[in-house]
């Protein structure tokens, strides 16, 4: 997060993201006797308890960030349980998590994660980026996940059911539903992710590896999707690849790029000018930058915009009539990454790249960027932190429990 660079630091910033987190609309949870906060069945802003560390980190070097690598000084945690639910938000200092060995995300994984970015505008301002769409996405891995819903009716459904089936429970070990959740919020700085501009990637394709498939939860952002990937990202280093491209079906339809939306751009078979991706049938994780980058394009009205199936034999069609105009992933982290190589049954099929100007990522990197860093006055995309705490009542704002 480019916004961490001013914000991390200041306690009022640390503030808005729990906001947007804890707007009282829709975090309620199963509870029936909560001990902690006003409202038994809600966590709030209102009830937030902030723990200032003590000793701040010595801050990174900010022309060397490594995404993953720094973390802010302070997090957000929120515990819930089945028989308290929802218990009272808390900022304070990051500190490491202590598990039970028999904690059933050491198991089954039973976990669930979001990524967003802030930034810092021109202006001094710190933007969001649609941030209503990350939390959507949130509540749906939180239904898929069985952990509890921000909604509250998932959460509900569980402990009612729990109470129905108890007689015939085993030990606590062995039920997979959990007693237990933690939500967390960490934060860090990131540096542009292709500081020197657009660097295009290699990708490694190879049918017999499958990211998910119909009925399975490849939709949703939750970690037991990615784990299986890293053995064949490796796979693909290995092959002097950079990235996977997953294909999926006999016809090897192409769905997504390492852990991004795939979107390709080319003159399609009937002569027109056409950006197609892949559909949300439940086998791709629903971006947030694939959304917005065929809201962008519909806007325009210059091109076909297409969400269908397309294969790898459309694709080396298309490079051998050299219909094929560029082929990019999308995603929060890097926005548009273009794409120059496929290696697809051992043959590279050259993927043309032009120039970032001319390019339409370029032009979709361009476009996003205006709006993130507030180029774009009041775009609603872009949500000011400091507007979003002006939309929580007063008496919630001033509330904060300082120790
Ligand atoms: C997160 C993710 C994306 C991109 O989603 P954004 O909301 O655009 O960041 C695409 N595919 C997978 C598998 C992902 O995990």
């Amino acid at each position: 997060m480019q916004a961490l660079r001013k914000a991390s630091f200041r306690s009022d910033k640390l503030q808005p993201v729990l906001v947007q987190l804890t707007d009282g609309r829709s975090y309620a949870s199963a509870a029936t006797h909560f001990s902690g906060g006003s409202d038994p069945r809600h966590f709030k802003h209102q009830d937030l308890e902030l723990h200032s560390s003590k000793k701040l980190q010595k801050k990174p070097d900010f022309g060397k960030l490594i995404f993953g690598r720094h973390f802010s000084d302070h997090m957000l945690d929120v515990a819930w349980s089945e028989s308290h639910g929802w218990g009272v938000p808390r900022i304070g200092p990051i500190r490491n998590i202590e598990l039970h060995p028999a904690a059933k995300v050491l198991h089954y994984a039973l976990e669930l994660f979001e990524g967003m970015k802030a930034y810092y505008g021109d202006d001094g301002k710190v933007r969001l980026f649609r941030p209503d769409q990350n939390m959507e996405r949130m509540q749906t891995s939180a239904k898929r996940t069985s952990l509890p819903d921000f909604d509250g009716k998932r959460a509900h459904a569980l402990h009612r059911s729990a109470h129905r089936r108890g007689p015939q429970l085993g030990p606590a070990e062995s039920r997979q539903q959990p007693y237990e959740a933690l939500l967390y919020v960490i934060t860090g700085p990131v540096g542009p992710y292709f500081p020197t501009g657009l660097k295009p990637v290699s990708l490694l394709a190879d049918p017999q590896h499958v990211r998910s498939w119909p009925g399975g939860a490849g939709a949703y952002k939750m970690g037991s999707n990615y784990a299986p990937t890293i053995h064949v990202q490796k796979e693909a280093e290995k092959q002097g690849c950079q990235q996977v491209l997953w294909l999926h079906g006999d016809d090897h339809q192409v769905t997504e790029v390492g852990t991004m939306n795939v979107m390709v751009f080319w003159i399609n078979e009937n002569g027109e000018k056409e950006l197609v991706t892949a559909p949300l049938d439940g086998l791709i994780l629903p971006g947030v930058t694939r959304n917005s980058l065929l809201a962008l394009s519909r806007e325009w009205g210059e091109f076909k915009v297409s969400e269908r199936n397309f294969t790898m034999g459309d694709i080396e069609k298309a490079v051998e009539q050299k219909r094929l105009i560029e082929f990019f992933g999308c995603g929060t982290a890097c926005v548009v990454c273009p794409v120059h190589n496929i290696l697809y049954a051992g043959r590279n099929i050259k993927i043309p790249v032009p120039n970032e100007k001319a390019s339409l990522s370029g032009r979709f990197l361009r476009t996003l960027n205006d709006i993130t860093y507030g180029r774009v006055r009041g775009h609603p995309w872009a949500v000011d932190i400091d507007e979003l705490i002006a939309t929580v009542p007063v008496s919630e704002r001033i509330a904060v429990k300082s120790r």
